[in-house]
């Protein structure tokens, strides 16, 4: 197993590990926003660089994806290794400055604002990690969205800007974003979920005890199949709200005989 030195602390860890996962055994923060473990890393986002030891030079890396096969120095926490990335997020700041998670990152950093000029107002809000655009495609299997455009204009959108026709409404998107551009709004008026800014909707549905919204009916539809059960009870079962699904196990775990002891 390689030893990983990083600010003076050393670490052994698994050979191809990551320095990030080095760095995070020894309890030592490097910013990240690209990365997750469930997809591959592209370290798009730039934002973990460190600084490698090259002997008589350092090298900047990126933490999150550079692979640990032998013994290596690293200096997250050097003045090299933290000026550039305050320089990557004053980038980051210009692309997506009313994002409340990317200020609060750069607040953590020291960086107060950015010296760059705003990016245009179709492309604001996104740092162009490409986080939803994998998980969309490798952990969901939908590939709705993916990056169009080049140079300044380039952005995440649905194929001809248009709502996807394969969008199921999950959500993931939403969820690994990680400055909060993407949004799972839910229409109750007209029964329907909008993954916004791509505008796609899918229908809701309602929960069958309680009219509650559960997920969207593609999203149920794509579980069945995948878990394979498709009894009748299991189908109902996954109709129903949280709440009215653990009211109706309490219920039947009630009316199950008592087991008498000895
Ligand atoms: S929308 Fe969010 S997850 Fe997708 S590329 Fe932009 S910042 Fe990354």
């Amino acid at each position: 197993m390689p030893t990983v030195t990083i600010d003076g602390h050393k670490v052994r860890v698994k050979k191809n590990a990551t320095v990030l996962d080095a760095a995070r055994r020894a309890e030592i923060w490097i910013p990240t926003l690209c990365y997750h473990p469930s997809v591959l890393s592209e370290a798009s986002c730039r934002l973990c660089m460190v600084e490698l030891d090259r002997g008589d030079w350092r090298q900047l890396i990126t933490a999150c994806n550079y692979p640990v096969r032998r013994d290596i120095v690293v200096y997250a926490s050097s003045e090299g290794a933290e000026q550039a990335r305050r320089g990557v997020m004053e980038l980051l700041l210009a692309r997506a400055p009313e994002s409340e998670e990317l200020r609060a990152m750069a607040e953590r950093m020291g960086v107060e604002k950015t010296r760059y000029p705003k990016v245009t107002e179709s492309q604001r809000n996104c740092i162009l990690c490409g986080l939803c655009v994998q998980v969309c495609e490798h952990l969901i299997g939908q590939a709705a969205i993916g990056f169009a455009g080049r140079g300044v204009d380039k952005a995440v959108a649905a194929p001809f800007r248009q709502p996807s026709e394969d969008c199921i409404g999950c959500g993931a998107c939403a969820a690994v974003c990680p400055v909060g551009t993407i949004k799972v709004r839910v229409h109750k008026d007209q029964n329907e979920v909008e993954i916004s800014p791509f505008k796609s909707r899918s229908k809701l549905m309602l929960c069958h005890e309680c009219s509650a919204p559960v997920v969207s009916t593609e999203v149920a539809e794509k579980a069945l199949q995948k878990i394979e059960i498709n009894t009748e009870e299991f189908r109902e079962l996954i109709r129903l709200c949280p709440r009215c699904r653990m009211l109706r196990t309490a219920k039947q775990l009630a009316a199950m005989p008592a087991y008498e002891n000895g």
